[in-house]
């Protein structure tokens, strides 16, 4: 199962502290991304045997007028979806009337609720402690996320907790057939389209696995005589059945699929170009270091001139994004297809590309070559070597002599370098940089 634990609370007590101190970031990978720096909402937590889902739904609930985390609505939505609701209470300020009433609204829609007693380092005070067990929640931890006491217990608890909950049912890992691809896209882009135009192409017969919560469906097909497997949290298949409605567009159902995919394609649609919501939808994908692909769909509707138009306009809006391979698709007339799985196949074997120190350096020793870093205060930057530090994220580590005064510019031009001599557009690459004596 892949958990998902919201943290809930009122303003100010302590819930982005606890997020940034249990979830391990992928700076590195997003550092640069428009976007999703910006609004820490959804992180990981790696657990001793799951990696958990957190999301941080800030300091909207009691905060009346302030626009600056997700909406009341968009909070209980996902307060909704979540395995798990850490409720944050201050033992600083004690129980106050906000508490209680946020929390009657999460009892509404949640099930599984803890309280968690912040900012309890010293001397707790055994007095604030009595007044929040009134509120009836049974599991009552006392933490303090600025000074990082209590978490490790947490964690153990949270662990055991899905642990028990996991051993209930079958182990619903997606089952091994071929790469596992995930198909994702706001509302209305042709996802569904697409997944069904996949399948029935090949006539392969498709058959639904037991979802979890969020519904996680695995589809198997063959295509060119080998497997896949789209995954499918998102619910598109169903959308087949025309009794369901439209489903509501939910992020966690899409980072669900990101998790258990090994490569993403992120579909927009061509004729509203690519708005935020799509580079959020990339940007997560990238923070999962999973491959990607952008496949700009419903290609058929515009016309020559607009085609040009859009172009542009795509590649101006994609300049963070600018080693995402790009494809255009008509999922409605199967256009662009062969050319997408066949992208999804070379990605997937690049990802996997095993560099190494030899193949690394040379290319650094040229790149460097060709164009130097300028030089800080008369000293120039040197790089002597480099060599891989793993896949998935795909690392490479460069040694030399005062990396740390690279700037960005040249850092990009070195990955750029790399892309291109091993033909790793779409991979998330972290760069290291260390220096030796
Ligand atoms: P949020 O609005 O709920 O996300 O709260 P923040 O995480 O922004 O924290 C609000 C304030 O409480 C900040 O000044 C934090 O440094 C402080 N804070 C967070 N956790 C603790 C804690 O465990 N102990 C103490 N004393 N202060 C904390
Ligand atoms: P989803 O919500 O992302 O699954 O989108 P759907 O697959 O349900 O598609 C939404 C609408 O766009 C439907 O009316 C489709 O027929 C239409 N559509 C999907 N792909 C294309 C395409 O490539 N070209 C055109 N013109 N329409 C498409």
């Amino acid at each position: 199962m892949t958990p998902v634990i919201a943290v809930v609370g009122r303003p100010n007590v302590g819930k982005s502290t606890l997020f940034n101190a249990l979830t391990n970031t992928r700076d590195a990978l997003v550092a640069d991304l428009p976007g999703l720096t910006r609004d820490r909402q959804y992180g990981e937590v790696e657990l001793a045997d799951f990696q958990a889902t957190l999301v941080d739904t800030g300091g909207m609930l009691g905060d009346e007028g302030q626009l600056t985390g997700m909406m009341d609505e968009q909070i209980m939505k996902a307060v909704e979806e979540a395995d798990l609701v850490l409720f944050v209470v201050s033992a600083r300020d004690g129980l106050v009337g906000d508490d209680e009433r946020i929390l009657k609204r999460i009892r509404q829609v949640s099930k599984t609720i803890w309280l968690l007693v912040n900012k309890s380092e010293g001397r707790v005070d055994e007095m604030a402690l009595a007044e929040f067990y009134q509120l009836g929640i049974e599991h009552l931890m006392a933490v303090s996320a600025a000074h990082r006491k209590g978490l490790a217990e947490l964690k153990q608890s949270i662990n055991q907790h899905f642990k028990d909950q996991a051993s209930g049912y079958e182990d619903q890992e997606v089952i091994d057939h071929g790469p596992k691809i995930a198909i994702i896209g706001r509302p209305n882009v042709g996802k569904s389209t697409l997944v069904n135009r996949l399948l029935r192409e090949e006539r392969v017969l498709a058959f639904d696995m037991p979802g979890t919560t969020r519904d996680s469906i695995s589809l198997p097909m063959i295509w060119d005589d080998m497997p896949y497997t789209l995954i499918d949290t998102a619910g598109v298949r169903r959308r087949s059945r025309v009794d369901e409605g439209i489903e509501k567009f939910s992020i966690l159902k899409t980072i669900e699929s990101i998790k258990l995919a090994q490569i993403c394609v992120v579909m927009i649609d061509a004729q509203e170009g690519i708005t935020d919501q799509d580079l959020h939808l990339l940007g997560l994908a990238v923070y999962h270091a999973k491959p990607v692909i952008l496949a700009v769909n419903k290609w058929d509707h515009l016309s020559d001139e607009h085609r040009d138009y859009v172009k542009e306009k795509i590649n101006l809006k994609m300049k963070a994004f600018e080693w995402v391979p790009l494809l255009y698709t008509s999922a409605l007339h199967g256009s662009g297809l062969r050319v997408l799985m066949e992208r999804i196949d070379l990605l997937m074997e690049k990802a996997d590309a095993e560099l190494t120190a030899n193949q690394l350096t040379n290319v650094l020793i040229e790149a460097y070559k060709a164009h130097q870093p300028p030089l800080v205060q008369g000293l120039s930057s040197q790089l002597k070597f480099a060599h891989s530090g793993g896949n998935h994220p795909m690392k490479i580590i460069i040694h030399g002599k005062r990396t740390t005064k690279l700037p960005e510019s040249y850092k990009r031009y070195l990955e750029n370098s790399f892309r291109k001599a091993f033909q790793l557009k779409g991979v998330p690459i972290i760069m290291q940089f260390k220096d030796g004596k």
